[in-house]
């Protein structure tokens, strides 16, 4: 009989411990504990790349300093960058910096935070190419796009059946197949080619064209979903601006703009 007791007591006691334990676990996730996953392409220098096994670049900077002051944690999930809209759109990431450009076709399916970069479409060719400096000079021409990019659309729209087009699945082989002469253009963001041009003097690559596009970068999350991050991403970016901390990441890879 006392044997009883002490079982129910103790049983009861084990309900009030793990209800007591769910009811602080539900506090701690509540909106400032919640752990987001956020995509960022796997290579796409100056804004996300490897330094010494660790991701570093401007979209990797602003988001780690915006889930600073906004008090949000995060874990960063590297991809190739035609699979982040998809893997938004099925809810396995909750966001994503990855040098997107805002576009009227992704804000279909997708929300942008407001503009964080600038930017815009160049052709990129052999440094020995004479025949691209325009973009009616690349009908005809061998070009390279990257899968699911604004590059890949521009050409898509404008070159469609007047040019062969090979797609690659990140910008490293896009460019080169330039390099080797596979491809006579590819298409890559003003800022990475300038960037990728700063850091490799003996690159065989330079600017083809002026800027076939202009436009500018914004944090994604699914459409409709999530706004609490977006309404946190840029509530923060405009901290960091107002504090001069945009500045300083941004002149830590590029220098002063
Ligand atoms: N800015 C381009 C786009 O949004 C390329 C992005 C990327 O390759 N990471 O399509």
């Amino acid at each position: 009989m006392k044997m009883l007791r002490i079982m129910a007591l103790l049983s009861l006691l084990m309900l009030v411990v793990s209800c007591g334990g769910t009811k602080e676990s539900t506090g701690a996730s509540s909106s400032k504990g919640k752990k987001y996953i956020i995509a960022t392409d796997a290579t796409y220098a100056p804004f996300e790349f490897q330094e010494n096994g660790k991701y570093i670049g401007i979209d990797v900077d602003l988001i780690t300093e915006i889930a600073k002051i906004e008090g949000f944690e995060f874990e960063l999930k590297p991809m190739d960058f035609g699979g982040i809209i998809p893997a938004l759109q099925s809810g396995q990431i909750d966001g994503a910096i990855a040098g997107a450009s805002i576009t009227d076709e992704r804000k279909k399916s997708v929300d942008f935070s407001d503009p964080y970069y600038e930017t815009g479409i160049v052709a990129v060719t052999n440094t020995a190419n004479t025949t691209i400096k325009t973009g009616k000079d690349l009908e005809g021409k061998k070009l390279a796009v990257k899968n699911g990019t604004a590059g890949a659309a521009y050409v898509e729209a404008n070159l469609k059946g007047k040019a062969e087009v090979a797609t690659f699945k990140d910008t490293v082989s896009m460019f080169q197949a330039v390099t080797n002469n596979q491809a006579d253009a590819a298409f890559e963001d003003y800022p990475v080619i300038a960037y990728a041009l700063s850091k490799d003097s003996a690159s065989k690559l330079k600017i083809g064209t002026e800027k076939l596009t202009t436009g500018n970068y914004g944090f994604m999350v699914k459409k409709g979903e999530n706004a609490e991050l977006i309404t946190k991403f840029n509530e923060g970016l405009k901290k960091l601006k107002e504090s001069g901390k945009y500045d300083e990441i941004v002149a830590k890879y590029v220098g002063k703009k």
